[in-house]
């Protein structure tokens, strides 16, 4: 049962509406932001009028790209649906159409609950999407899209799906099987972000280091990144979504190699203890990931490694997880983010009791980023005095914002410069000698200012 049923949202106005005009609303991660960048570029390659997560009252027909990965995401997607429902009803909107995870997932109880949405779509339904809004699906611009983010940064796509059978996750059942895209059609696609100017991708996938096991019959994310690498104008690339796993090895060596690959990984890793990593059906122990990390350390020394934790998965008893809290303690990660487990269904835990209490699931993910707010203090002290190549993504209040290679935009650090004497072009890069340091910010000057 998904609908919450948070029926509060009332708008009332009326109003006479222009030719057509679409407002495509992203929820969830990054590779749902790609699909609606996909979605915005075929629209406009149809010639019509397209925002973004716009409160542009203008727009007749809404798009809710949504996200069904856990409880949290769900309610956001149903109660996005239901205020744009309310919209529709009150005549502030023709038309509403709902595509993505959520979509993909519940469709059947989505059309029976929520009858005012026009259609509903899974997330490889574009071309009936654009054929409900009479747009004809253009081959010709794959490969053309029309980014949302900041000029200067872009998340690219490399493969959907995933063949993996994690206890606790439901992507597969929303994203189906993997299928990676052919490398030509990922260097074209780069060609034309950094023709945009694009600087800096963030590689995506649901599971980035399976990348070329169905086209190629094997690993061949290390021939991508330099074919990649070698795209003119693209200055940064950034890996997240790495699966532990029978981890490809010689990936260390191209980020070694290559300036262009960021000394930065994102690897989920989930949890520590070999009992429950068992219960996760992740196929990898403790001991094989501390290897798996060292070797990286070794191999690319000033790595950057950004890990996910989940809390709460059933059956988790105190013990297991003091061995997750003495593994973060012990490992010193740049960047950790936690997850509490969510009881989903048609996952394979779903056949576990969802045993470990909400309030243990919530004081169990603050006793992690805890601990890891102190390494990431002692971390970022550590980096005074130093000078980091930094690229600036906004100015904001009195400060230029911007990130070193090793962060991540929306989930890692940041550096603030001040504007009062320092300026710089959003979108550039720029030396910065760090003057001070917080718990996940730093704070400098720029060097030739
Ligand atoms: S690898 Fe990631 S996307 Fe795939 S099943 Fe595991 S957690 Fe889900």
């Amino acid at each position: 049962m998904i609908l919450v049923s948070l029926r509060k949202f009332s708008i009332v106005k009326t109003k006479t509406l222009k030719q057509d005009k679409v407002n495509v609303i992203t929820l969830g991660c990054s590779k749902n932001l790609v699909d609606s960048e996909n979605i915005i570029t075929q629209l406009k390659g149809n010639d019509y009028d397209v925002v973004h997560d716009s409160n542009d009252e203008d727009a007749n027909i809404v798009i809710v790209n949504t996200c069904g990965f856990i409880d949290l995401a769900k309610e956001e997607s149903v109660n996005t649906i239901l205020e744009y429902a309310e919209v529709k009803k009150d005549g502030g909107i023709e038309k509403l159409y709902v595509t993505g995870c959520l979509s993909q997932r519940y469709k059947d109880q989505l059309e029976e609950e929520i009858p005012e949405v026009d259609a509903y779509f899974g997330t490889l339904e574009l071309p009936g999407l654009l054929a409900k809004l009479n747009a004809d699906y253009k081959h010709e611009l794959i490969g053309e899209r029309i980014t949302t983010t900041p000029q200067h940064f872009a998340y690219l796509k490399i493969s959907e799906g995933c063949n993996r059978t994690c206890s606790f996750c439901a992507i597969p059942l929303m994203r189906g099987k993997h299928i990676s895209r052919p490398i030509e059609e990922l260097v074209k696609e780069a060609q034309n972000l950094a023709r945009m100017g694009v600087k800096e991708l963030m590689l995506i996938a649901q599971e980035l280091t399976y990348y070329g096991l169905d086209i190629y019959k094997k690993r061949e994310l290390p021939r991508l990144l330099h074919a990649l690498a070698d795209v003119e104008g693209i200055e940064w690339i950034r890996l997240h979504y790495a699966y532990p796993s029978k981890f490809p090895l010689d990936i260390f060596a191209v980020m070694a190699e290559r300036k262009e690959i960021c000394n930065y990984l994102d690897i989920p890793l989930q949890h520590a203890s070999d009992t429950v990593l068992e219960r996760m059906r992740r196929q990898i122990t403790q001991q094989e990931t501390r290897d798996l990390i060292a070797y990286a350390r070794q191999k690319v020394p000033n790595i950057t490694i950004r890990t996910t934790l989940l809390v709460g998965h059933p059956g988790e008893t105190e013990a297991e997880f003091q061995e997750l809290c003495d593994f973060v303690a012990d490992m010193h990660f740049e960047r950790v983010g936690v997850f509490q487990y969510s009881h989903e269904e048609n996952t394979i835990a779903y056949d576990f009791e969802d045993d470990v209490a909400a309030e243990t699931k919530a004081e169990r993910a603050n006793r992690i980023m805890e601990i890891q707010q102190e390494i990431s203090f002692a971390k970022n002290q550590a980096k005074i005095g130093q000078t980091l190549n930094v690229l600036f993504d906004r100015k904001e209040g009195e400060y230029f914002v911007g990130r070193t290679e090793g962060d991540s935009p929306e989930v890692d650090n940041e550096v603030l410069v001040n504007a009062k004497n320092n300026y710089v072009r959003i979108g550039d890069f720029a030396l910065v000698k760090i003057t001070d340091a917080q718990d996940y910010d730093l704070f400098g000057e720029l060097v030739n200012n």
